[in-house]
């Protein structure tokens, strides 16, 4: 029986409540992206940064993801137990708005990449307080289809009905699925 393909999916949970702003995360991210690695750190690099308001109280790590092209048209506003957030405060992408995850000298878009090649991400074993918990779970892949494999298919049609009939069919089918 064919097994299925599984991926692996990884998540890092931040527990907001423990977070105490230290910027360890950042450090040590920005130390493990340097070129030589561990050469320099500077937050201003890192893939995660901390949301951080100490006359409020508020820390808050998020991280980078995907890049932005464009400014987004509506924006997000966050009340929590009473605080109130910057809008854009919890958005992970790198985008023209603002200078947040962005190479500081290139201005090319940083992503977190989950520390690839490293059992466990530096940021988590860097937190001191169990703010970040690294989690990994398989869950099954769609099943990819190849065009080759569509390809061998439909020979095999046309080998037993006939070009002509296999493209009628084709056409007839297209036509019912526009509706
Ligand atoms: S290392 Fe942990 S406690 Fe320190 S800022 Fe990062 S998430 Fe918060
Ligand atoms: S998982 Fe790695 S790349 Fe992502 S923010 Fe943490 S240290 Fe940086």
């Amino acid at each position: 029986m064919d097994e299925k393909k599984k991926k692996k999916i990884k998540t890092i949970k931040v527990d907001v409540d423990k977070c105490n702003g230290c910027r360890a995360c950042e450090v040590v991210c920005s130390a493990f992206h340097a070129a030589p690695k561990y050469s320099s750190n500077n937050p201003a690099r890192s893939r995660i940064r901390v949301i951080r308001e100490p006359l409020r109280d508020i820390y808050v790590p998020v991280y980078a993801g995907e890049n932005a092209k464009a400014e987004c048209m509506g924006r997000d506003k966050y009340v929590i137990d009473g605080k109130e957030y910057e809008e854009c405060a919890f958005c992970r992408a790198s985008c023209p708005s603002r200078d947040l995850f962005k190479e500081p000298d290139s201005s090319l878009p940083l992503k977190c990449d989950m520390c690839e090649g490293e059992e466990e991400p530096w940021c988590v074993k860097w937190c001191q307080v169990d703010a970040l918990t690294y989690e990994e779970r398989e869950e099954e892949a769609e099943e990819e289809v190849k065009p080759e494999d569509v390809e061998i298919g439909l020979e095999a049609l046309v080998d037993k009905y006939g070009l002509e009939q296999v493209m009628d069919t084709v056409t007839r089918l297209s036509l019912s699925k526009k509706g």
